[in-house]
């Protein structure tokens, strides 16, 4: 039994109560795949969060391994692109909501899901970023695509204290933008000001219905947060202006008028990290290694331990993180 490992197990019930509990599986109890990863590290992002509290369905096969992000070394390969002791990293593809996934000592997935760990980042780093900083540096790389650049005016990034908004004030305010973060958390303006936040706002002032047009106040946008929020910072997007759009912490729903994309040529730019090809993949993973600065990354980051994963999952659901929680696996892998 020296290869079984622990992991955590969502499963549910006829009645539909879902239990989650720490188990210890064997290798042959892992779902199918053609790359067997140790696992090193992972992380917890906002979709863990909803899956492991249950509040909305991200889960969509039972029982499940949560957790949608890993980095690792490979430890048996029938894929011809890797091979025992590659490192690794893995951001979505379903794993965590159809395919057992990273909150346990060991994977296995398919090949063609895996990236190579830049060499930039140590296991640790490439979950501090997780799919919260990846998908920040897909908005970053959406807005630049559409033509943005920090000399047409500020940009604002809602959800500013959270995961995508953090690595997105870090990343924005490197390449030289005028970083306008908005947070529903006052006491957090001094780390939003560290990682490079010019003005703070508080979120209370886009959160509620508004108008179709508000007074121009940025030239772009990252938003996080969905619903009104959204709205609003549309109809305070400057002229031939852009937002990317990756979440929803607010709602999913968008009560917005056509009124900002006819009378001012706003464009919205969807973001989805999860289906993304590897190329594109690849292309925004070499732009975090030199864009996003290493100290930076280490102030947003906090470290967990596995079993922790319930509370920081709840926590996460609740708006109580700030930035980006890593949970080391290395001390557990396979050491049931
Ligand atoms: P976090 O929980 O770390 O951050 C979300 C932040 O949104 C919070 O910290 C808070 O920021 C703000 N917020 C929370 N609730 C509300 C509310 N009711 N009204 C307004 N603001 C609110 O999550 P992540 O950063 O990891 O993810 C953010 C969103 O992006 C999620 O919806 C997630 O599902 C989505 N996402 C989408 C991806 C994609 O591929 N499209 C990939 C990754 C994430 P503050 O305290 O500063 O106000």
């Amino acid at each position: 039994m020296s290869d079984s490992f622990k992991a955590v197990l969502i499963s549910r019930d006829e009645a539909g109560t879902q239990r989650v509990e720490v188990v210890e599986l064997t290798p042959d109890e892992l779902m199918d795949g053609d790359v067997d990863v140790a696992l090193e590290a992972t992380t917890i992002n906002y979709k863990d969060g909803l899956a492991i509290t249950g509040k909305s369905p991200v889960v969509r096969r039972w029982p499940m391994i949560p957790g949608v992000d890993f980095a690792g070394t490979v430890i048996a390969s029938r894929n011809p692109d890797w091979m025992p002791g590659d490192r690794v990293v893995l951001n979505g593809w379903g794993v965590g909501e159809t395919h057992y996934g990273a909150f346990a000592g060991r994977a296995r997935v398919k090949g063609d899901w895996l990236i190579r760990l830049p060499e930039a980042f140590s296991p640790r780093q490439a979950m501090a970023i997780g799919t919260a900083g990846y998908t920040a540096m897909l908005c970053v790389l959406a807005l630049e695509r559409f033509g943005c650049s920090p000399d047409q005016g500020p940009v604002v990034v809602t959800g500013a204290a959270g995961g995508v908004g953090s690595v997105a004030v870090a990343l924005l305010s490197k390449l030289g933008w005028h970083v306008i973060a908005s947070t529903g958390r006052p006491d957090e303006a001094g780390f939003l000001s560290d990682l490079g936040a010019a003005e703070i706002i508080d979120r209370a002032e886009l959160s509620a219905p508004g108008k179709p047009l508000g007074k121009e106040r940025w030239a772009a946008g990252v938003d996080a947060v969905g619903s009104h929020t959204l709205a609003n910072v549309l109809a305070q997007t400057r002229r031939d202006g852009a937002v990317a759009c990756c979440g929803l912490a607010q709602g999913m729903d968008l009560p917005a008028s056509v009124a900002p994309f006819i009378l001012r040529g706003v464009a919205l730019l969807g973001v989805d990290s999860v289906m993304l090809p590897r190329e594109r993949r690849e292309a925004a993973w070499r732009r975090l290694a030199t864009d996003l600065d290493p100290q930076k990354l280490a102030a947003l980051t906090t470290e967990i331990g596995f079993d922790d994963i319930p509370g920081a999952a709840r926590a996460i659901v609740d708006g109580h993180v700030r930035g980006r929680i890593v949970v080391g696996l290395d001390r557990m892998a396979g050491d049931a």
